[in-house]
């Protein structure tokens, strides 16, 4: 059986799906591997090294494909190219690309999207969320540091002491977490708050500082945060609004899976910053933590620079496309039989992070929202 890599088209996007050094591991599995030319140019992974892995470069690799692996959902032209009943494995966000799932379903192919995958124990592995989010989390964190015209760290010299900088990170999640964790690597004195109960603690195993607020926590399911009301929102803002002022460098990592990401910061509580502060705001390709930050541009607010993340991950394409690379090989694995790819539609990975399968759309809330 074979898999095509594709090679990324949508702007911006640098990453791929597979690395030479797993080409390997599915080639052990069974599988014929074939590129695309160029798919590993922009994460500086040439062809040869894919073809010295044992995989073919071949620009119709898709057409003749079992399985398609990408990073971003493919073209809808790349779509009209597949084999009736192929699968495909890539990110695939079925709020907003409903009308790729249509074409997906109505070209028979079994769609798996990278962000369905549970996570349980057992899918940690696969779980490209998280290994995106480690990347992102690192990279603000690098980007805060290199925006800020004074140290991180506590310097004490024989010309004086300088103070370490103070951050505030707002969102302690797996992309919140590893910030602060490069952070404290690098000296800072970080704070940080998150809704969720458990977060105070995730917090201070890095060394940071948990912000505690009078308000109470917002547990949703699966262990993740819940939507704010407006009346928390605006309490929220009131209390964290002294930590921001007092902060050299803010970091905002916060979403709630499924909606727009929650506003936290007014344009006032930045303008409330000192001269020279840096705000980092990673959600700002999805709705924005801070008001006014602008995804893929540093902005001026009051008397601080504010820089919005737009898909981070693709900053640091090696790293990031490597991990993927691993979560795409570990959920093949999983759905590999006897040499062929056969996914388990028993198995509760499988049934939840397959799009579209037989015809069908096979997501539940996706199919209500479309049929
Ligand atoms: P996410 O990207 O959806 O959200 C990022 C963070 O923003 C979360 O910690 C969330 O609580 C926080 N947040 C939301 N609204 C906020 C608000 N108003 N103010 C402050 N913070 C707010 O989440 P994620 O990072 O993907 O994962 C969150 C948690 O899910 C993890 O910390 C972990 O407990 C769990 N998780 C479990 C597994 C697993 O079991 N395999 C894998 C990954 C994550």
């Amino acid at each position: 059986m074979k898999i095509a890599v594709v090679r990324e088209t949508r702007e911006g996007e640098t990453r791929v799906a597979l690395v030479p050094e797993l080409v390997g591991k599915l080639t052990a599995l069974g599988y014929e591997v074939a590129v695309e030319p160029d798919a590993g140019r922009h994460a500086l992974l040439a062809d040869e090294e894919y073809a010295e892995a044992g995989a073919a470069v071949d620009a119709d690799a898709v057409s003749t494909a079992d399985v398609v692996l990408s990073v971003q959902p493919l073209d809808p032209s790349t779509v009209r190219r597949l084999r009736r009943g192929a699968a495909t494995i890539s990110f695939l966000p079925v709020n907003q690309e409903r009308g790729l799932v249509v074409d997906l379903r109505d070209v028979g192919a079994t769609a798996f999207a990278m962000e369905l995958v549970p996570r349980i124990s057992r899918a940690q592995s696969m779980d490209a969320l998280s290994s995106q989010a480690l990347v992102s989390g690192y990279r603000c964190a690098v980007v805060a540091a290199g925006m800020l015209r004074r140290f991180f760290p506590l310097n004490m010299t024989a010309a004086g002491t300088v103070q370490p900088a103070e951050v505030v990170v707002l969102g302690a999640g797996v992309a919140g977490l590893q910030t602060i964790a490069t952070c404290k690597r690098l000296g800072a004195v970080v704070r940080a708050y998150d809704v969720r109960a458990a977060a105070a603690e995730e917090i201070r195993s890095m060394g940071a500082k948990a912000i505690e607020l009078e308000l109470e926590t917002l547990e949703g399911a699966g262990g993740y945060a819940r939507e704010m009301t407006e009346d928390r929102a605006a309490r929220q803002m009131e209390l964290l609004a002294p930590y921001v002022a007092a902060a050299d460098a803010l970091i905002t990592t916060a979403a709630v899976p499924g909606r727009t990401a929650p506003r936290l910061v007014t344009a006032a509580m930045v303008e409330a910053m000192k001269p020279g502060s840096v705000v980092v705001d990673l959600a700002a390709e999805s709705g924005g933590n801070v008001e006014g930050a602008v995804a893929g541009e540093v902005v001026r607010i009051g008397n601080a620079s504010v820089w919005g993340g737009k898909n981070v991950p693709s900053s640091m394409p090696g790293p990031a496309s490597r991990l993927y690379a691993q979560n795409v090989v570990n959920l093949l694995t999983l759905m590999t039989k006897d040499g062929a790819f056969a996914p388990d539609f028993e198995d509760e990975i499988v049934v939840g992070s397959c799009v579209t399968h037989d015809g069908a759309i096979r997501h539940e809330p996706t199919r209500a929202a479309i049929e």
